[in-house]
């Protein structure tokens, strides 16, 4: 079974990711992610079927997006548990610290603890909470590509 918002998942994998993401249908809102959660950094982890535990923003840009030979998958949108295919771009890992480097204290709250903010929030489903937590300075998105 296809689903568009991941076309190119490997089977075993789509029910699995998807019963752990709250989506939304607005394409601006980020698409929070209800599972494990690495502590160091903040960002979400999925073990793949019969496979790795990777990022879930990396399993989400690929399974939507297609295989790229870039190393790493940035967040246009800086919110680190977001698994929003069209919040993710593809590049290197100069890039990601440039990243933090430009815009990484506009949060109040530190971006491991923001994520497990957020996935309290998204597991009640409270799209108003998170939709306060993932306003951030536009001016200082990434262009899309
Ligand atoms: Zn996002």
């Amino acid at each position: 079974m296809s689903d568009n918002r991941w076309p190119h998942a490997a089977p075993g994998d789509l029910h699995r990711f998807a019963r752990y993401v709250l989506t939304s249908d607005d394409a601006e809102d980020c698409w929070i992610w209800l599972g494990g959660i690495e502590p160091d950094g903040g960002y979400g982890r999925f073990r793949q079927h019969g496979g790795p535990v990777i990022a879930a923003h990396r399993w989400s840009y690929l399974a939507h997006h297609g295989p790229t030979d870039w190393p790493v998958v940035r967040h246009r949108c800086d919110i680190r548990v977001c698994v929003n295919p069209h919040h993710l771009q593809a590049g290197t890992q100069a890039g990601n610290v440039d990243d933090t480097a430009r815009r990484g204290t506009w949060s109040p709250i530190p971006w491991p603890q923001l994520a497990y903010v957020l996935r309290e929030h998204a597991r009640r489903a409270d799209h108003d909470a998170i939709a306060q937590l993932t306003a951030r300075p536009r001016q200082l998105e990434l262009p899309i590509p």
